[in-house]
């Protein structure tokens, strides 16, 4: 694309130009998507200058998660003539966390002449939603992300916030949503099940040469229409595609009691609720709602609701496989069965099956509340499912946590394949460090490294653990408690590394070690030694060489070797693209090795270990 210059007579296109050029080529009317506010529609809170952003702007428009807030506009003319065409809207974006500290999750809804079309969340990085045959994409242009436990000050209207992204909305519709000849309405509205003051803001750019299009003039909205036209690819590296997914989330469908005391909006959640006995789950947001969001509003590739076992009684797992099997999209979102085997004697495992139609084994035979009861150990479990489920793998989580901590003792490495190294709980990587979690106290023995130190042979995932209906995106559900679940980064996400986004390829990948944990943010790592890549086993007495390339969403700033659970080596970087390049020497009769990519922001990435056998 030329865009901004004609590529003949060199020199900038003017605005009508433009238009022809993106219509000739690409089928699409492009307009400008912003003409003035209707105020008399909105509840928003109006901003005026100084007001940080990318471009020049007096006047913004604000909604927060504290309050129903939504903020209605009118775009430009739509052409008379845009049929057959789709039409493009191009208008400025911001979102930010309104306060220094972690606060309550949340959706945006975005809708055109009064038709919800798009529901989508508030991000740092650019990103693409494509819901039935509309698509938004959030083209961020510039950045902010405060140190831990600091806010920023960019304005008087950013003060404090933990993260301020601006950028360029870039909507597309058909044209049958829309009036040919006429403005077209859009409206964001701020949704939530429990309020924060995470915010969204549309900008008026300020503008007196671009005739009657100020947004197509001042802004590079170029990059944007590639991914409207053409989406967001898997990232690639030398063995496969990167998919990353949650797969650690509760909804609040239990045992006892239908819905009552809670919140209107919750209650009308549950309408038409297909689980019987809904109501007292201890997450959040019914079982379709889980999926909804994971899919449509946090953009995961794959997606895991992993009821506690207590949390179904009589036939809720096989209704909640039922539910999970319809959601599955094999190349677009793909479901996996598995549920929480809850242990407070044992230590919590998740388990994930390969199949359509699982067992189910809980931990309590009584599938009583999570109490102080006897309990089944894990032994009866993986030998009930050894016996009735097609392919399986358990996986231990939050092994730190003071109020339900890890039996390594009992830890099985045929089974407990992969273990959850960062969840809303925080990091159980080590008893130091930023990313520990703040909710809850530790025990500094039973970290992933002491267990390598040990010589136990697993892989990493993540996940959110999520309670508050908002998988892939997680928060704590009622402000600054510093309860666990709240988090600085990400909520936390598996990476798995494979050829196609199916069931049983995502599956494989876990179970094959293919996979490594992020605490939310698309870090793609290549790792391997001798060629062998993370997960994986190897013999070699002698020199090993290591290497790693990165490719981040923000500036990568340390990767770390970790050698049998201690730093061997780390390095400095300062770019997004970044790799290294490593040679060791044997240590002990079985070394592991694992790597950890530290960005600029605190997102982290933990990549499972390869083994080498000295022997
Ligand atoms: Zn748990
Ligand atoms: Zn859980």
């Amino acid at each position: 694309m030329l865009i901004p210059f004609d590529g003949v007579q060199l020199r900038r296109y003017s605005i009508p130009e433009i238009k022809e050029k993106i219509r000739h080529t690409y089928g699409l009317v492009i307009v400008d998507g912003f003409a003035e506010a209707v105020t008399e529609e909105s509840n928003a809170r109006s901003q005026h200058w100084p007001i940080a952003s990318y471009l020049h702007t007096h006047q913004a428009w604000c909604i927060d998660h504290s309050t129903y807030s939504h903020f209605t506009w009118l775009t430009q003319e739509v052409p008379d003539d845009c049929a057959p065409c789709d039409v493009v809207f191009v208008f400025p974006l911001a979102m930010g966390y309104g306060v220094g500290y972690p606060e309550p999750s949340g959706w945006f809804e975005l809708c055109i002449n009064g038709k919800t079309i798009i529901r989508f969340r508030e991000v740092k990085y650019s990103e693409l939603w494509t819901q039935g045959d509309c698509a938004l994409y959030y083209d961020v242009r510039r950045v902010h992300v405060a140190p831990d436990g600091l806010g920023l000050y960019l304005d008087p209207w950013s003060k404090g916030s933990r993260m301020v992204s601006m950028g360029i909305g870039i909507l597309k519709v058909p044209n049958r949503y829309v009036a040919p000849g006429q403005k077209a309405k859009l409206t964001v509205k701020a949704k939530q099940y429990f309020p924060s003051r995470t915010w969204l803001r549309v900008d008026k750019v300020f503008d007196e040469r671009s005739s009657g299009d100020p947004n197509l003039w001042n802004l590079t909205w170029e990059t944007g229409l590639k991914r409207i036209l053409h989406g967001t690819p898997p990232v690639n590296i030398s063995y496969g595609n990167v998919y990353f997914g949650d797969i650690h989330a509760h909804s609040f469908c239990g045992f006892e009691s239908p819905c009552g005391p809670w919140d209107r909006q919750i209650r009308d959640d549950c309408v038409g609720c297909q689980l019987e006995g809904r109501g007292n789950g201890c997450g959040w947001g019914k079982v379709s709602s889980n999926y909804e969001y994971a899919r449509d509003i946090a953009n995961l590739d794959f997606f895991c609701l992993s009821e506690h076992d207590f949390q179904m009684p009589g036939d809720q797992w096989k209704k909640r496989v039922t539910i999970s099997n319809a959601y599955n999209e094999p190349g677009r979102f793909v479901t996996i069965n598995g549920y929480e085997y809850t242990s407070w004697q044992y230590g919590h495992r998740n388990v994930y099956f390969r199949g359509d139609s699982p067992p189910m084994f809980p931990a309590s035979p009584n599938l009583g509340r999570y109490a102080n009861k006897p309990q089944v150990p894990p032994e009866e479990l993986w030998d009930y499912l050894q016996r009735n489920a097609e392919d399986f793998i358990t996986v231990p989580h939050h092994m730190t946590a003071a109020p339900h901590p890890f039996c390594w003792e009992r830890f099985n490495p045929r089974y407990d394949v992969n273990v959850e190294i960062f969840s809303g709980w925080g990091s159980s990587e080590s008893a130091e460090g930023p990313l520990v979690g703040d909710g809850s106290d530790k025990y500094s023995h039973l970290t992933v490294q002491e267990a390598l130190k040990k010589g136990l042979r697993f892989g990493f995932v993540s996940g959110s653990d999520s309670h508050d209906g908002c998988p892939g995106n997680a928060q704590g559900i009622s402000i600054y408690n510093w309860a666990n679940k709240f988090s600085k980064v990400g909520s936390g996400r598996t990476a798995v590394v494979c050829e196609e986004l199916t069931r049983t390829s995502v599956f494989d990948a876990m179970k094959h070690r293919r996979c490594y944990a992020t605490t939310g943010a698309p870090i793609a790592v290549d790792f391997q030694i001798d060629g062998v890549p993370m997960g994986g086993e190897l013999e070699n007495k002698g020199i090993r060489h290591l290497e790693c390339k990165v490719k981040a969403p923000a500036t990568v700033e340390r990767i770390y070797v970790v050698k049998n659970g201690e730093i061997l080596t780390w390095k400095a970087c300062a770019s997004k693209v970044e790799e290294l390049d490593f040679k060791d020497n044997k240590s002990l009769p079985v070394d592991s090795y694992y790597i950890k990519v530290v960005l600029s922001d605190m997102e982290t990435a933990w990549v499972s270990p390869i083994f080498v056998h000295g022997e």
